[in-house]
C-alpha cells in the first residue's frame, strides 16, 4: 500500500536542465540531416522530457566519414598513449564534477532512482574511465622466438572505426564500457545510443571533448534500431562492432556485419540467469541476496537472478520471506530518497511485462505478491513474486526485464555413485574423487535445470560449503558466477555471455582485444649467430 501511494504522489521536479539534443558528429552538436526528432519520455508520467535530433542513415554516414578522417588522418591514434590516458583521466573528473547533473539526467530519462545513480552509476563511470586510461599507455605487443633467422614483432594496433549500438537499461555504464576501452586503444568510435535513453551520452560526449577529446574521434547518433542501428551496423567504414540488447537484436546486427563487410562483432545479449539456494543457507540472507539480484534496476538487468532455484529443506520460508521482502519493497518517485524501485522504462515494457504476470498465473504458478501496477500513471510495476513455478512455464524460461521473481524447489537427486569403499578409496586421491562425484551428483538435479537454457550469462550460488560452491561455479555454463554476492562489476572482471548470451567480453584486459588488431612484422636476421 505504501508503494502505491507513493507511486501517485506528484512528480517531484528533476533539478536538471536537458542542454544537448541534437546528434555529435565531428565534434559539433548538428540536427538531423533530415530534420527530425523524436519525444524522450519521462517513465513516471509519460510525459515528453524534450524532442532529440533523430539520425537514420544519412547522419550515420556523416558520423562514419567523420570517424573516419579522424581515425586516418587525425592526431588520436597518432599522438603519446600517455596523452590519450590524460584524456581519459580528465574526463574522469569532469564526471565527478558533475555528477549530480549527470545523475539527474539518467534517473529523469530512465526512471532509476537517484541513490542508485548518484551513488553507484556515475562514480562507476569515473572509475571505468580511470582503469582504461591506465590501460592507454600499457598496452605494447610481443616479440616471438621464430625457427628460422628472422626477427618476429607482434603489434597490437587499433582496429579502426568501431560502431556501438547500446541499450536503454544502463546508459551510462553501457556508454563507459564501450567508449572506454574503444578510445584506450587509440581507435574513434559512433555511438549509438538507445530511442528511449538518449540524454546522458550527449551530456557526458560534451564532457570528453572539454576533456581535449579531438573532433571526429568519438561521434554519438542518436535515434532508432531499424534506422539508425541498422546503418551503422552494416556500413562498409566501420571495422568493429560491439552490441549490447535482446538476444533477437544480436542474430539482426550479426548478421547485417555478415553481409556487409565483415567485421568483427561482440555481442552482449539476453539472459535467463539462475539464482541458487542450497539446503544450508542462512534464509534470512538468502532471501535479500535473491531479492536484489533479481529487483535491482527494476528488474531490467540482462544478468537479472530471474530463477531462484531454492532447495526444499528450506523452500517453504524463503516463500514466506521473498514474499514479505517484496511487500516492503519501496515504489515511487525515483527522484525521492528512501525509494528502491522506479517506474519501468516506457508503456511498451510495461505492458509486456503485465502479460507474463497474466502467463505466470494463466500456467498455474502461485501468485504471492504483487501482480498489478503500481498507482495510476507512469510505468510502474508492483514488485511481483511467483512461487511453485516450473520450468517449462513461460515466466521461467523467457526474459521478463521486469520486477518478477520466479521462484522453483529443487531436491538433491540420490546419488548416482553409491559410495562402496574400495582399495582405492583408501589412496587420497580415490576419495578426493569419490567425494567430488558423490557433490556433483548430489546437486546434479539443479545444475541440469539452471542449464536448460538457450542463455548463460550469470548464475548466483548462495551457500556456506565450500565443496558447493566450488562444484557448481564449474558445472554452470556462465559467464559469471557470484558465490554469496551478486551483481559485483569491478572494472577489471570480464563480463559476458555463453550460449546464446553473447559472443566476447567486456570490461578487464579482454575488453581491449575487442579494439585491437595483431599484426605480425617478420625480418630476417643477417647474422643468424646474434
Ligand atoms: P530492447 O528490446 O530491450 O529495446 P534491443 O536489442 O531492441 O533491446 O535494443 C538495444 C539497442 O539495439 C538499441 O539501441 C536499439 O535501438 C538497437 N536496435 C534495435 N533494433 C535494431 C536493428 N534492427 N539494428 C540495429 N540496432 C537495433
Amino acid at each position: 500500500a505504501a508503494a502505491t501511494a507513493a507511486a501517485t504522489e506528484e512528480p517531484i521536479q528533476p533539478p536538471v536542465d536537458v542542454k544537448y539534443t541534437k546528434l555529435l558528429i565531428n565534434g559539433n552538436f548538428v540536427d538531423a540531416a533530415s530534420g527530425k526528432t523524436f519525444a524522450t519520455v519521462d517513465p513516471r508520467t509519460g510525459d515528453v522530457i524534450a524532442r532529440v535530433a533523430e539520425g537514420d542513415a544519412e547522419d550515420v554516414n556523416r558520423a562514419v566519414a567523420a570517424a573516419r578522417r579522424a581515425f586516418d588522418e587525425g592526431p588520436w591514434p597518432r599522438m603519446t598513449a600517455y596523452e590519450r590516458c590524460r584524456v581519459l583521466l580528465r574526463f574522469a573528473d569532469l564526471i565527478e564534477q558533475h555528477a549530480d547533473e549527470i545523475a539527474a539526467l539518467e534517473t529523469w530519462d530512465g526512471g532509476k532512482t537517484l541513490e542508485q545513480t548518484t551513488g553507484t552509476e556515475v562514480p562507476m563511470v569515473a572509475r571505468y574511465m580511470r582503469y582504461y586510461g591506465g590501460w592507454a599507455d600499457k598496452i605494447h605487443g610481443l616479440v616471438v622466438p621464430a625457427d628460422g633467422p628472422h626477427h618476429v614483432q607482434v603489434l597490437h594496433e587499433p582496429i579502426g572505426v568501431a560502431g556501438q549500438i547500446i541499450p536503454w537499461n544502463f546508459p551510462l555504464l553501457m556508454f563507459a564500457w564501450k567508449v572506454g576501452p574503444a578510445l584506450a586503444c587509440g581507435n574513434a568510435v559512433v555511438l549509438k545510443t538507445a530511442e528511449q535513453t538518449p540524454l546522458s551520452a550527449l551530456f557526458v560526449a560534451s564532457l570528453l571533448h572539454e576533456a581535449g577529446l579531438p573532433d571526429g574521434v568519438l561521434n554519438v547518433v542518436s535515434g532508432f534500431g531499424p534506422t539508425a542501428g541498422a546503418a551503422l551496423s552494416s556500413h562498409m567504414g566501420v571495422d568493429k562492432l560491439a552490441f549490447t540488447g535482446s538476444t533477437g537484436t544480436g542474430k539482426i546486427v550479426l548478421e547485417l556485419a555478415a553481409r556487409s563487410n565483415l567485421k568483427p562483432v561482440t555481442l552482449e545479449l539476453g539472459g535467463k540467469s539462475p539464482f541458487i539456494v542450497m539446503d544450508d543457507a542462512d534464509v534470512d540472507q538468502a532471501v535479500e541476496l535473491a531479492h536484489r539480484a533479481l529487483f535491482f534496476n527494476q528488474g531490467q538487468c540482462c544478468c537479472a537472478g530471474s530463477r531462484t532455484f531454492v532447495h526444499e529443506r528450506v523452500y517453504d520460508e524463503f516463500v514466506e520471506k521473498a514474499r514479505a521482502r517484496a511487500l516492503q519493497r519501496v515504489v515511487g518517485d525515483p527522484f525521492r530518497t528512501g525509494v528502491e524501485q522506479g517506474p519501468q522504462i516506457d508503456g511498451e515494457q510495461f505492458k509486456k511485462i503485465l502479460q507474463y504476470v497474466k502467463s505466470g498465473v494463466d500456467s498455474g504458478a502461485t501468485l504471492v505478491a504483487g501482480g498489478d501496477r503500481a498507482g495510476s500513471r507512469g510505468f510502474y510495476i508492483q514488485p511481483t513474486v511467483f512461487a511453485d513455478v516450473e520450468d517449462e512455464m513461460k515466466i521461467a524460461q523467457e526474459e521478463i526485464f521486469g520486477p518478477v521473481q520466479s521462484i522453483l524447489k529443487f531436491r538433491f537427486a540420490t546419488l548416482e555413485f553409491p559410495r562402496i569403499p574400495s582399495d582405492r578409496d583408501r589412496l587420497s586421491t580415490g576419495i578426493y574423487t569419490n567425494t567430488l562425484r558423490a557433490m556433483c551428483s548430489t546437486v546434479e538435479e539443479v545444475v541440469r535445470r539452471a542449464n536448460a537454457t538457450p542463455y548463460g550469462l550469470a548464475a548466483g550460488v548462495f551457500t556456506q560449503r565450500l565443496d558447493a560452491a566450488n562444484t557448481l561455479a564449474r558445472a554452470l555454463r556462465v559467464g559469471t558466477v557470484w558465490v554469496n554476492t551478486y551483481d559485483v562489476f569491478d572494472a577489471a572482471v570480464p563480463f559476458g555471455g555463453y550460449k546464446m548470451s553473447g559472443v566476447g567480453r567486456e570490461k578487464g584486459v579482454y575488453s581491449l582485444r575487442n579494439y585491437l588488431q595483431t599484426k605480425a612484422v617478420v625480418t630476417p636476421i643477417k647474422d643468424a649467430a646474434w
